[in-house]
C-alpha cells in the first residue's frame, strides 16, 4: 500500500492549526484545534472523523502542504468511521468501477479527458474545441470522489491501473504525453493526490481553465462580452489545486462577466451540498445551500457558473428558482463566442 506523504513533526510543531480552526463545518478554538489533531497523529479517534464534510477545503488551509484531509480519510477508514452509509458506498464503488471496455483508438491533441461524464460530450464543440479528441469513461475515472466516503484504499488500488489504462491505450499508442481535465477531480487526482500518495504520473496535464484561457485569447476578435453579474460555485476538488484559480479571473475578463464579491467564494467557497446529504446530514445541507443561494442573490448574480457537473446538478434547480441561470464554464466561454 502507499503511504500518505506527511510529516507528522511539523502538525506538532505548528502554532495555527490552520486545517481545523479554518474548518466551516466544525467549530474549534486552537487549544481544541492542537488536542484534535494531536489524537489524528496518534491515529486515534476524534471527533474530526465524525464531523468532516469532507469539503477538501483543509487541503488548501494548510501552509505547510501537509495534506491534512488525506490524513482524515486515511483515519476515517482505519477506524471504521464511515461519513456515509455503508450499503451506499458498496453500491458506489460497484457502480462505479473500471468495466474494462477500452477501445484504443487513434486520438490527437489537443486531447480532452471528460472523466466518467459521457452526458456532457455535446460540451466538446465548436471553435472553443476545434481539432481537439475526446476520451471518456469508467475505466478513465480518476476514483477520487472516494475521498468523501473514507476510501482511500479504493483510490489506492484504482488510481494507479488507470494511469495505466490512459498511458498505454491512449497516449503512448498515439504519441501524446498530455491532456486537458475537463473536470477539477481529475487535475487535483494527477497533480496533487497522486504525489501525496506516492503513486506516478507518467503524463502531463493541464487544466481545463488553462486551455480555455488560451483558446479565448487566439479567438478574441469573436467574443461579444456577455456583459453579466455572475456569481462562481467553486468546487471542493479546486480546493486540491488553487494554483488554478486566477485562470478563473482572467477567463471572466474575457468574457467580460462581472465576478462580483460575495462571502461564499474563493477560500470561503461553500460545498454545493450533494455529499452532505449522501451522510443524510440534511439540516447543514439545507443550512448552507441556503446562505450560499441567499449571498448569490444578495450580489444580483445573473448566471451561477459551475465547473463540476455534481454540482452542476445539484444546484441548477434551486439556483434557477432563485432567477439565476445556472451554466457550466465551457458553456459560459461558448455563449461569449456565440455558440
Ligand atoms: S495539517 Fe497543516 S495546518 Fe494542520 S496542524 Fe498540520 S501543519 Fe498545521
Ligand atoms: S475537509 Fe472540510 S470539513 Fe473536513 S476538516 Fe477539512 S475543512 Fe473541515
Amino acid at each position: 500500500m502507499t503511504m500518505l506523504k506527511y510529516d507528522p513533526e511539523i502538525c506538532e510543531k505548528c502554532e495555527t492549526v490552520d486545517c481545523l480552526v479554518r474548518c466551516q463545518y466544525m467549530q474549534f478554538d486552537l487549544t481544541q484545534a492542537k488536542e484534535e489533531k494531536l489524537k489524528l497523529l496518534a491515529g486515534e479517534s476524534s471527533r474530526v472523523l465524525e464531523g468532516c464534510a469532507t469539503c477538501y477545503a483543509c487541503e488548501e488551509y494548510c501552509p505547510n502542504n501537509n495534506h491534512p484531509f488525506y490524513l482524515i480519510v486515511d483515519r476515517q477508514e482505519e477506524l471504521s468511521t464511515w461519513p456515509v452509509p455503508i450499503p451506499l458506498v458498496k453500491q458506489q464503488v460497484k457502480m462505479m468501477s473500471p468495466k474494462g471496455k477500452i477501445t484504443p483508438g487513434k486520438v490527437n491533441t489537443p486531447l480532452i479527458n471528460l472523466c466518467f461524464f459521457p452526458m456532457l460530450t455535446g460540451c466538446i464543440r465548436g471553435r472553443l474545441f476545434d481539432g481537439t479528441s475526446l476520451i471518456e469513461g469508467s475505466d478513465i475515472f480518476c476514483n477520487i470522489m472516494w475521498l468523501h466516503f473514507a476510501k482511500n484504499s479504493v483510490i489506492r488500488e484504482r488510481l494507479p491501473k488507470i494511469i495505466d489504462t490512459i498511458q498505454n491505450n491512449y497516449l503512448a499508442e498515439n504519441g501524446i504525453n498530455e491532456f486537458v481535465c475537463f473536470h477539477d477531480e481529475c487535475y487535483g487526482a494527477y497533480t496533487h493526490l497522486a504525489p501525496a500518495f506516492g503513486i506516478d504520473v507518467p503524463f502531463k496535464t493541464v487544466h481545463l481553465f488553462e486551455y480555455l484561457t488560451k483558446r479565448l485569447t487566439v479567438l478574441k476578435k469573436e467574443i461579444t462580452p456577455i456583459r453579466a453579474t455572475v456569481a462562481y460555485q467553486r468546487p471542493c476538488s479546486n480546493r486540491l489545486i488553487p494554483e488554478t484559480q486566477h485562470w478563473v479571473d482572467e477567463i471572466f475578463n474575457l468574457v467580460g462577466v462581472d465576478r462580483v464579491e460575495r462571502e461564499y467564494d474563493r477560500e470561503n467557497a461553500l460545498c454545493c451540498g450533494t455529499v452532505l446529504r449522501a451522510m443524510q446530514k440534511d439540516d447543514i445541507a439545507d443550512d448552507l445551500q441556503k446562505r450560499n443561494l441567499d449571498d448569490m442573490q444578495k450580489v444580483g448574480a445573473a448566471y451561477c457558473v459551475f465547473n463540476c457537473p455534481a454540482c452542476f446538478f445539484t444546484m441548477k434547480d434551486m439556483v434557477t428558482e432563485r432567477g439565476i441561470t445556472p451554466i457550466l464554464m465551457s458553456e459560459l466561454c461558448q455563449l461569449a463566442l456565440g455558440q
